[in-house]
């Protein structure tokens, strides 16, 4: 049984502009500067004042990413909502409203191109769509993005932007933990490379495994990472938590990570990465 299903037709992309923040001036949430929008694309997103990374949506990460075209392998797979999940609201109205948000039907896209002119796969994860949430449908996704790695030889790159797994699918999003985790595990068998990138922010299940499991461990600068919120933990263990826990920084100065790259060097440090990993 399967828990998505394929659309018939290709689902319209709603109007790109809606799904942008318009205006020519967007205020920088680090130092309150004002920046120009044009000159914050060219940044990738990037304040030139104080380095705030402003959150990409997944196919601005893929375009800042590539060198150049590349080829989005849709597979247009659909949640079927197994559980009837209603909370606030029905599951399928999420599911209609991250559709309409994103154009995209579910949380990932996954993509073949150049990175530094060396081929590869990434799957990139899409905030946008219900926080990034991983169900049935974005399990499946990357699990076939690292099957086509591995079949093609080609590294893989997973850049996370999640809130971890989707309540609303129960415990059929918990088991896409254990069976990416499982393609991954061929991928490295086959030596063939995985890095992970973590972008902010990455928590729960998909902290707890694919965003932990690569062969290099790269977070954008002051991502929140974590499995569960600080609040919990905090009312957990009973302690104050020190300050920037949960942060790339904290995580990489604990062993939690290999390394912190500002987005502005992380194709050049992919790239040399992966060619050390014997890539390209
Ligand atoms: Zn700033």
């Amino acid at each position: 049984m399967a828990w998505f299903k394929r659309t018939r037709k290709p689902i319209a992309a709603p109007d790109k502009a809606s799904r942008v923040p318009e205006g020519l001036w967007v205020k920088c949430p680090g130092c309150s500067a004002l920046i120009y929008n044009k000159e914050l694309e060219a940044n990738l997103r990037v304040c030139p004042k104080c380095a705030h990374h402003f959150r990409l949506t997944a196919a601005d990460r893929l375009r800042t990413l590539f060198d150049g075209p590349f080829e989005v392998i849709d597979e247009r797979l659909v949640s079927t909502d197994p559980l009837g999940f209603v909370d606030t609201k029905p599951y399928r109205e999420r599911l209609a409203a991250g559709l309409a948000a994103t154009g995209l039907t579910d949380a990932v896209v996954v993509a073949i191109g150049r990175i530094d002119g060396i081929e590869a796969v990434i799957a990139s994860m899409e905030y946008y769509f219900i926080g990034g949430s991983m169900g049935a449908v974005v399990g499946e996704l990357i699990t076939r993005a690292a099957e086509r790695a591995l079949d093609r030889r080609l590294p893989l790159i997973i850049v996370s932007c999640s809130g971890g797994a989707r309540m609303q699918e129960g415990v059929l999003s918990l088991m896409q933990m254990a069976k990416v985790s499982a393609a991954l595990a061929r991928l490295d068998r086959a030596k063939v490379p995985y890095i992970s990138v973590l972008a902010d922010p990455t928590t729960g299940g998909v902290t707890a495994s694919f965003a932990m499991l690569g062969d290099l461990n790269v977070a954008e600068p002051k991502a929140l990472i974590g499995f569960a919120g600080p609040r919990v933990i905090e009312q957990t263990i009973k302690q104050k938590l020190p300050d920037g826990f949960q942060r790339s920084e904290f995580l990489r100065e604990h062993g939690m990570l290999d390394m912190v790259v500002d987005r502005r060097e992380l194709v050049a440090t992919l790239g040399r990465a992966l060619r050390f990993m014997g890539a390209g």
